[in-house]
């Protein structure tokens, strides 16, 4: 078959095919990518070599088997000169951090921050960006995610409504575009929603993410979940899909935020607790865990109940996605047993006749960094679209 079109355009592709196919199978060797791509052995050692030459691959050292013969070179995702900048805009805190291809992070700089007004957020952030980029100039970065704690538009340059922090209807890319501008860092950004990075750092960066499903929880204030199907985001048909948060758990429960009554969120949250033990305020979670940690009945009682509520959603959400993992996220986690213990016991006695396979139910690895370290994620998955900057 004649190939026709634009040679660097086919030429890009096959790149990004090559560090696709090198990231699911660490340890592929030249003549492997050959055999799996149909590309020639010498188109494939060129490109390899340009590979490694700009950072995205590296030779990992041959183990001496004792056999006679020159053993093939694995290959790795480099880790020494790209590099990816992430953001978490959150709630009451910023998180700036700089991440390998693998997810390794080298520099982290967090610091709590109160002040909602999305211009006053952006400013703190530039330094702070400026701080990360100028400690590691070894690394080549290659842009910047923004983890937004709010709902944005499909094609993420608008923030519909972001409750916690009290924006609606804002133009984020052109914000934070004038923002970066200003602070003369000419990077390319991509700004998304904080449940679907945390989904992105939970999935980019695991074995073999290109046949991984999984639904990240973000529980803290709120509650946001993120959808990942084989390896692709599924941000559904207006881009808020994984608005798990906001499906009905109880008729004529307590008010939520999005108008509906009885959702998710009023359950199973910081808020939700607050409400169950008639505070004015959200309790913070070290407030919460103060309580357990002394014995307060009423606050065991409180977590107990949101547990069980969480169980429930795990099983709804294992019988309407079934995903391979459901990986639990966000503050809210930090609560531990008191709040996991009953949610497992739940999930396991609503288990259905005829579920034959189990969901993996996990803790999330990446902590409180899972979102800065998923916008991180985004990056290189821009990295790797046909047309991208890298
Ligand atoms: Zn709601």
């Amino acid at each position: 078959m004649a190939i026709t079109g634009d040679q660097s355009f086919l030429k890009q592709i096959n790149r990004i095919a090559m560090i696709r196919l090198v990231r699911a199978q660490t340890g592929l060797s030249r003549a492997d990518i050959a055999k799996q791509t149909g590309l020639t052995k010498s188109t494939v050692s060129l490109l390899v070599q340009e590979l490694i030459d700009e950072g995205w691959l590296c030779e990992e050292t041959v183990q001496a088997t004792g056999l006679v013969g020159r053993r093939p070179t694995p290959l790795a995702l480099g880790t020494e000169r790209l590099a990816l900048l992430g953001v978490d805009v959150g709630c009451d805190f910023l998180n700036v951090l700089i991440s390998t291809l693998k997810g390794e992070i080298l520099y982290r700089e967090m610091r709590p921050f109160t002040n909602t007004a999305i211009d006053a957020r952006l400013d703190a952030l530039m330094p702070m960006l400026k701080s990360a980029l100028k400690l590691h100039p070894a690394y080549r970065v290659l842009g910047i995610g923004f983890g937004i704690h709010g709902i944005l538009s499909a094609d993420a340059r608008q923030l519909i409504h972001a409750p916690n922090l009290g924006w609606t209807h804002l133009d984020i890319h052109a914000l934070i575009a004038q923002k970066l501008s200003a602070a003369r860092i000419n990077l390319p950004f991509y700004p998304m929603n904080e449940s679907n990075a945390g989904a992105l750092a939970e999935s980019v960066f695991a074995q073999n993410p290109a046949h991984h499903s999984l639904v990240y929880l973000s529980m803290g204030v709120g509650l946001g979940a993120g959808i990942v199907l084989k390896g692709r985001l599924y941000c559904g048909h207006d881009g808020y899909a994984g608005e798990l948060g906001h499906t009905i758990m109880q008729i004529d429960g307590p008010q939520c935020g999005c108008g509906r009554r009885g959702c998710a969120e009023t359950l199973i949250s910081q808020s939700g607790l607050s409400r169950l033990l008639e505070e004015k305020e959200i309790l913070t979670i070290a407030e919460l865990q103060r309580r357990l940690q002394t014995g307060d009945i009423q606050t065991q009682e409180a977590v107990n109940t949101a547990g069980r509520m969480l169980g429930v959603l795990l099983q709804n959400i294992a019988n309407s996605i079934n995903p391979e993992e459901i990986v639990l996220g966000g503050p809210l986690v930090d609560l531990g047993d008191a709040l996991v213990g009953p949610a497992m016991s739940t999930f396991s006695a609503s288990q259905g006749r005829f579920d034959t396979r189990a969901t993996i139910i996990r803790i999330s690895q990446a902590g409180l960094d899972a979102c800065a370290l998923g916008a991180a994620a985004r990056v290189f998955e821009e990295m790797l679209q046909p047309g991208s900057a890298g």
